[in-house]
């Protein structure tokens, strides 16, 4: 008979794969139809909920199952598998229970089709890295993909926190973010988010870690694209020696 154990394992190993095959598919669609949140959603995308209780409800996953996952794996409580999911849980804790709540109410409702669709990729992602990590020695590739992971977690929360201080609470308003990373990129938050996951998977050195480095490519790399003619559609004077994503390159 078949155990829980045992579909569990067969699920995790198979998540890799379909996050990697998901990422292909995403990465040119995204490039001609924006995600639908945001600056980008419409009432036509259906039912929405506050964007504050989508981040939570769509993040979740990732942090509840990797943690049981990782808490539960007897082979799981070594010292390098616990400082790697300590990284994990660092970045999804924030997302999940501090972002959401730094928040400024109302901004753009979030459609129930993509917090639907982040649910799913969120367990196949949360299980398969929470699966997929192993111990090994600490060496090189561990200490520079923390390191990559540490200042892409740093540039990304300062990223977030420029774009909050840009409105009073109840506006619901953009203008152009300045200071920092915004210097030379217009998604400084994206570029973050992008180190932490190649961080992670230097780190990691898992097939589920490269997999997630991939997919988070392929959706905020269009975002990142789409903002950048956005600001440069809306304002005028947005200045032109800032790069979309990746700094004086793209
Ligand atoms: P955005 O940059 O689109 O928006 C972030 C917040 O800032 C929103 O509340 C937005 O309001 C507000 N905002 C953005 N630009 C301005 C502006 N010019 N003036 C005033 N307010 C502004 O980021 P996302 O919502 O796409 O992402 C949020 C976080 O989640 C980021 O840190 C990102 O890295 C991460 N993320 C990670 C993904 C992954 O694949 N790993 C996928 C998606 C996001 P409003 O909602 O009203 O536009």
């Amino acid at each position: 008979m078949i155990s829980l154990w045992d579909s569990l394992s067969g699920f995790a190993r198979v998540a890799p794969w379909v996050v990697l095959a998901t990422g292909a598919v995403v990465l040119p669609v995204l490039l001609f139809i924006p995600a639908p949140y945001g600056r980008y959603y419409t009432k036509r995308w259906g039912p929405a909920l506050p964007a504050r209780w989508g981040w939570v409800v769509m993040e979740a996953p990732s942090l509840i199952l990797f943690g049981l996952l990782v808490a539960a794996n007897p082979a799981h409580q070594s010292p390098l598998v616990l400082a790697l999911a300590a990284l994990w849980l660092a970045h999804y804790t924030q997302r999940t229970l501090v972002y959401p709540f730094l928040m400024k109410a109302p901004g753009q409702p979030k459609p129930w089709l993509t917090v639907a669709m982040a649910i799913v990729f969120n367990v196949l992602n949360g299980v398969g890295n929470g699966w997929a990590l192993v111990d090994r020695p600490f060496d090189a590739a561990f200490v520079a993909g923390s390191a990559i992971f540490a200042v892409g977690f740093v540039v990304n929360l300062h990223a977030d926190a420029v774009l909050r201080g840009l409105r009073k609470p109840g506006e619901t308003g953009y203008s152009i973010p300045q200071g920092g990373l915004y210097r030379f990129v217009t998604s400084p938050n994206y570029l973050g988010e992008l180190l932490e996951w190649l961080g992670f998977a230097l780190a990691a050195q898992t097939l589920a870690g490269w997999a997630f480095a991939f997919f988070t490519l392929a959706n905020l790399l269009p975002r990142a694209l789409a903002h950048h003619r956005w600001y440069h559609a809306q304002f005028p004077g947005y200045p032109r020696e800032r790069r979309a994503l990746v700094p004086f390159v793209l």
